[in-house]
């Protein structure tokens, strides 16, 4: 792990939700690398942010692990708490923790089960993302800071999940919309509209989908005939760390300083088929 001072956050601190494992934790590796004086990052499962810590290297000791649910108020204002007693400010918000549906269509389901995986995913992929900035805006608007939220090609397109997780993403496209006027001028919003990654992303607990992960769909189509081809960029979905670019850009006051609102779609060209 390269030494602080020598990147596109220098000296910066981050916050980031779900940071124990795919796109969060490569996002909290990235930047360190890129001069962050902290990350904090927050997940349910004490032993994934551990792997975070470990995969650190000698960039550990700028990481705090912080064990919480993104669905509790509580757990999010003791974690920003814990960040700026730690490292006294916050710069770098990124609201990313999140389950799928996959792929359960209207037609698959039954308006119980519909109604399951509504009231989890969205407690966790939409309220989680409001209550993240509920606890922190005040924080960033002292630091002029930013929040960089993950998004989804399901932000943009249909089939990136059912109409649970496409209805999910789309409103926090409109978060984003939202908060980049309620904050403007002291705190910029952007968002990070990724798609196709093999992670351990899973779905509902409450569903029974949280023994899944979307590595396990995507391995279904390993032969070359599944949706990976509808990927233009490449064939396999690619490494996280591979989609974290965007979100040093935009977290960056150095480089984004006039981007607010806006959503970078890295998704491996989707969207250019335009069907
Ligand atoms: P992941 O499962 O590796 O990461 C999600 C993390 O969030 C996990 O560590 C999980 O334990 C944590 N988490 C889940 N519920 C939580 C809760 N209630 N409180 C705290 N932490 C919780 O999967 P990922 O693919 O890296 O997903 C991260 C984000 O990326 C999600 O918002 C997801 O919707 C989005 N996304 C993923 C893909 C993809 O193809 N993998 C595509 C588009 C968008």
């Amino acid at each position: 792990m390269s030494d602080p001072g020598i990147g596109w956050l220098d000296g910066d601190v981050a916050f980031i939700t779900g940071a124990g494992s795919g796109i969060g934790q490569a996002v909290a590796l990235r930047f360190l690398q890129e001069g962050a004086k902290g990350v904090a990052i927050l997940g349910r499962d004490p032993g994934r942010l551990e792997s975070t810590v470990t995969a650190a290297g000698t960039g550990a000791d700028r990481l705090l692990p912080l064990v919480g649910d993104v669905r509790s108020s509580a757990d999010l204002q003791a974690a920003v708490d814990a960040t700026i007693g730690r490292f006294g400010k916050l710069d770098v918000l990124v609201p990313n923790a999140g389950v799928w549906d996959f792929n359960k269509s209207i037609s698959r389901t039954t308006p119980d089960e519909i109604e399951a995986i509504y009231d989890e995913l969205f407690d966790i992929n939409v309220k989680g993302y409001l209550l993240t900035v509920s606890t922190a805006w005040r924080a960033l608007v002292e630091s002029h800071g930013n929040i960089v939220m993950t998004l989804s090609n399901a932000a943009f397109y249909a089939a990136g999940g059912g109409p649970v997780y496409t209805a999910a993403k789309h409103a926090t496209r409109g978060l984003v919309t939202q908060l980049a006027y309620e904050l403007a001028p002291k705190v910029r919003v952007n968002g990070v509209a990724i798609g196709g990654l093999r992670t351990d992303l899973r779905g509902p607990a409450s569903t029974g989908m949280s023994e899944r992960s979307i590595e396990q769909s995507f391995a279904k189509h390993d032969d070359g005939r599944g949706p990976n081809l509808w990927l233009p960029l490449h064939h396999a979905s690619p490494d996280p760390v591979d989609s974290t670019g965007p979100y040093v850009l935009l977290a960056s006051r150095r480089n984004a300083s006039v981007i607010t609102g806006a959503v970078v779609n890295a998704d491996g060209g989707i969207g250019v088929r335009g069907f």
